[in-house]
């Protein structure tokens, strides 16, 4: 089996999507995944193809996949909510031109928070991701939206098999939709990682195992079913490493691994990405211990 894994890496005004290649690089990585700009704001820079062409040189040099890259679309996306329709279509248009940034850095995959329902129930905010998602459909080509399984914090929907399997079931172009799992949010949601392949079983029976294209590989700081969302590294969380590495070593899926744990002392000028440590550990199947050597 061969193990692709990365994290999420920065894409930045400064070299873009070869600076993301290099950061990946630099943690062993043979993927990754980016934001194309800010997660919380809509302003946008120019992709400058100068830099995707040394990007895309120096992917093929090290065995990186373009089809294992991964973008997630930012935060602010709420297609959940039709209160207001014109914010509604904004981020309609906000997504398809995301869709379209995807297409011009060559990348076929965007994840997608379905999105929160705060100004409706759950059934209409299911009816407004479905309607949202053919909009931008009609909009664009080629790329693909993954939906996230979602923790179930607040109104949060795609929190469930279930949920997921009534937003799929609208979409109209059936090729171009599939499922990011994150192992945090399962575990929030309710879900019991070390019976990882029961849960594959009911996917596969209501959704098809074979719309999983991506799984986001984090532990998580708080106990099953508390819907928080607050993500651990790997191996210091309530999933625990043994249960993780299940998960990355499961032959009934080959898709891309990206870490989104949080970095070692966080909030400090001495901060730093974990993701070397933890790909090593995960692909030696051994735990690596770097907090009791770097945290303060
Ligand atoms: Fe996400
Ligand atoms: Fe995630
Ligand atoms: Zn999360």
């Amino acid at each position: 089996m061969n193990l692709i894994i990365g994290s999420h890496v920065s894409f930045n005004n400064k070299e873009q999507l070869l600076g993301s290649v290099k950061e990946a690089l630099s943690y062993n990585a043979n993927t990754f995944m980016i934001y194309t700009g800010s997660t919380q704001s809509t302003s946008r820079s120019t992709i400058n193809d100068e830099f995707t062409y040394e990007a895309y040189k120096l992917m093929l040099e090290n065995n990186i996949d373009s089809n294992n890259v991964i973008v997630h679309a930012p935060y602010i996306i709420n297609l959940a909510n039709r209160k207001d329709e014109d914010k509604y279509l904004f981020y309609c248009d906000f997504l398809a031109n995301e869709l379209d940034r995807c297409k011009s850095l060559g990348l076929n995959k965007i994840v997608l928070h379905p999105g929160s329902a705060t100004t409706c129930s759950k059934e209409e905010a299911i009816k407004n991701i479905i309607d949202g998602i053919n909009y931008v459909y009609n909009k664009t080509t080629d790329t693909m939206i993954l939906l996230e399984f979602m923790a179930g914090k607040g109104t949060e929907v795609g929190t469930s098999i279930d949920e997921i399997k009534c937003i799929i079931d609208g979409i109209d172009d059936k090729n171009r939709i599939g499922v990011c799992l994150d192992t945090c949010h399962m575990n929030d949601s309710g879900i019991d990682i070390s019976k990882f392949n029961e849960f594959l079983d009911e996917f596969d029976s209501k959704i098809g195992i074979s719309k999983i294209k991506c799984i986001h590989l984090n532990d998580s700081l708080n106990n099953i079913g508390f819907h928080k969302d607050r993500h651990a590294n790997i191996g210091y969380g309530t999933i625990g490493f043994d249960n993780l590495l299940e998960v990355v070593y499961n032959d009934r899926l080959d898709v891309p691994y990206i870490l989104e744990t949080p970095y070692v002392n966080r909030n400090t000028n001495e901060s730093f990405a974990p993701y070397k440590y933890e790909i090593e550990s995960i692909r030696n199947k051994k735990f690596i211990d770097f907090k009791e050597k770097y945290e303060k």
